[in-house]
């Protein structure tokens, strides 16, 4: 059988059709060094469902309401999402019972307080989730990579499975209407660090049979050409600039070759790009963009100065405020916060932004989230970010901004300030009327938020709290939510819905299931969670179908 793409729904697949007793080739352009794929710079963050950490903090969830959550959010709403839907059902149910208990008994662990993640704001069978089921994963990306990299080399070990890196695979090879192959380019051996553009130099060729193949190579978030050609309009024009929330691998190639062997692609218009990048300072891949991971309290203003609407608050609808911003004529926005929200309510998600986590360090933990203290790899970007303005005054501020956009578009200070002390003036008052803050005062009820993530309501003005920051975003590309079509037994299907013998897909390449269980929008953490499942059953399924 061969894999390709050693990501983490490649890893997944392969480790469970070994262990299955096939012989599997697992192949994957870039080198050794990157095998885990995206997985690896992840946060880690997935999505369980009444779990023991959310008990014991007294959240009380369900597969109902996880379910209501999850249709209220993906908005199924085409005839070719009947399987995409029914995905996401067994995925809910998995992640309410074997997901925990399966990780777990594998080593993997999280950390004790759940995170609320996409918290909608709407009505409650709305868009977003109900309660916090974000659970991250203690050792982070690396953490979630490291049991299945562990089953793989087992299984080399034991000479069930065989590595072949730096194998791009070109072609999928059809015989008499069956996949049984793969024709490729073997790329020059690189050195290139984890994450870094390698080497497009072929040094040869292979062609390689099997009785099915497993497509498992990742979405088109590092191809920002595919992301602007499936760029749907109901999101507005693609913006003129956008970062990068993946490595330049993450190309989507792999999914145009598979449509050429007849697999059919659905739902392609539809992604999950982040409305909160900022420049990396100290990038590892082209247009490195990094997304906050914000608490409720900054607030966020258009380009021109406006405040977004409600429900439009950090870290509640991704996606409606994408839609909202793409209207506004600029591709960029603005936190205006304190560092006292900072310290308590940035997060930035990757692997490498989080050391204290992924170095499974517990004092480094409780100081950078408890003490107080704004977080060194978040203090790194306030001194060294180019999206960053640091001001005692708010008119100091205001011109910081102007002064990083080149005045394009010119922020009024007056504007601004209106914006501010209408803000203000409800954060002191005990009743008050604006979203926002009752929003955050309704978060720091849940004793996780009150710890770790929400400031105490204050005043941006209140000198103690300062100095103010103000935080240029950009939209930063991560998801492909869209897929091959597969059914639920991840077999990829044509385009008359009847599968194409021999082809199977898992991951992001396969809309993390059906091509695309998410629908238009997700609960959060539920990617990894996604290749996990998907991987599994397309491991599981094509061992199957190839026994005896
Ligand atoms: C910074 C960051 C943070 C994230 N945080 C979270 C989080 O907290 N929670 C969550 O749920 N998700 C998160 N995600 C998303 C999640 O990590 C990805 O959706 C997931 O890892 C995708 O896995 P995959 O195996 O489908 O694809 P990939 O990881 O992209 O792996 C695909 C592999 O296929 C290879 N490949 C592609 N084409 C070919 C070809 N033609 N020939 C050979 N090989 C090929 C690639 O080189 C790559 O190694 C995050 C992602 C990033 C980048």
């Amino acid at each position: 059988m061969i894999v390709v793409g050693a990501g983490l729904a490649g890893l997944a697949a392969a480790a469970e059709a070994a262990e299955a007793g096939r012989t599997v080739l697992l192949l994957d352009q870039e080198g050794e060094q990157s095998l885990g794929g995206q997985a690896w710079w992840s946060f880690g963050g997935l999505f369980f469902v009444d779990s023991p950490e959310q008990r014991r903090l007294r959240i009380r969830d369900s597969v109902e309401l996880a379910w209501q959550d999850w249709t209220g959010t993906a908005g199924f709403d085409r005839p070719e999402d009947e399987l995409p839907r029914q995905w996401a059902r067994a995925y809910v149910e998995f992640a309410a019972t074997e997901k925990r208990s399966w990780l777990r008994q594998m080593g993997h662990r999280v950390v004790p307080v759940v995170g609320w993640a996409e918290r909608g704001g709407y009505l409650a069978d709305g868009p977003g989730n109900s309660v916090p089921r974000f659970h991250v994963t203690w050792g982070t990306g690396p953490g979630v990579v490291e049991p299945f990299a562990r089953r793989v080399r087992a299984a080399a070990g034991a000479g069930k499975l065989k590595f072949c890196f730096r194998h791009r695979v070109d072609a999928l090879t059809v015989t008499n209407g069956v996949v049984d192959g793969v024709a490729g380019t073997i790329l020059e051996p690189t050195d290139t660090p984890r994450g870094e553009p390698s080497s497009r130099q072929g040094a040869g060729s292979f062609e390689l049979r099997a009785q099915a193949v497993i497509v498992a190579s990742g979405g088109i978030g590092g191809n920002h050409d595919l992301v602007r050609k499936a760029w749907p309009e109901r999101l507005g024009s693609p913006p003129a600039h956008m970062l990068s929330g993946v490595p330049e691998h993450v190309d989507g190639r792999m999914i145009g070759i598979t449509e050429q062997a007849g697999g059919q692609v659905i739902n392609r218009d539809r992604m999950w790009h982040y409305v909160e990048g900022i420049t990396n300072w100290d990038p590892i891949w082209p247009l490195h963009g990094i997304r906050i991971l914000p608490g409720p309290s900054s607030l966020w203003l258009d380009a021109t100065g406006r405040r977004l609407p409600s429900p439009l608050y950090p870290g509640f609808d991704t996606l409606g405020t994408l839609e909202y911003l793409r209207q506004t004529g600029y591709d960029h926005s603005w936190f205006i916060l304190t560092r006292k929200i900072i310290a308590r309510e940035f997060a930035l998600s990757g692997s490498e932004q989080n050391p204290d986590l992924t170095g499974r360090d517990r004092r480094a933990m409780l100081t950078s989230r408890l003490g107080g203290r704004v977080p060194g790899p978040v203090q790194a970007f306030v001194d060294h970010g180019e999206d960053f303005v640091t001001a005692r005054s708010l008119r100091g501020l205001v011109d910081g901004m102007n002064k990083i956009t080149g005045g394009e578009p010119h922020l009024d200070a007056a504007a601004v300030k209106a914006e501010v002390a209408a803000r203000d003036a409800d954060a002191t008052n005990a009743f008050g009327k604006d979203g926002q803050l009752t929003a955050i005062r309704g978060a720091r009820k849940y004793l996780g938020d009150r710890l770790t993530r929400v400031a105490r309501p204050h005043r941006l003005l209140d000198p103690a709290a300062g100095p103010l920051i103000a935080v240029r975003l950009h939209v930063l590309t991560r998801k492909t939510l869209g897929g091959l079509h597969t059914d639920l037994s991840a077999r990829v299907l044509g385009s008359g819905g009847e599968p194409v013998p021999g082809l199977y897909a898992a991951g992001e390449a396969a809309g993390f299931g059906g091509g695309g269980m998410h629908g238009y929008r997700s609960l959060e953490g539920t990617f990894l969670g996604g290749c996990l499942f998907s991987g599994r059953i397309a491991g599981r399924a094509a061992a199957a179908a190839t026994a005896g």
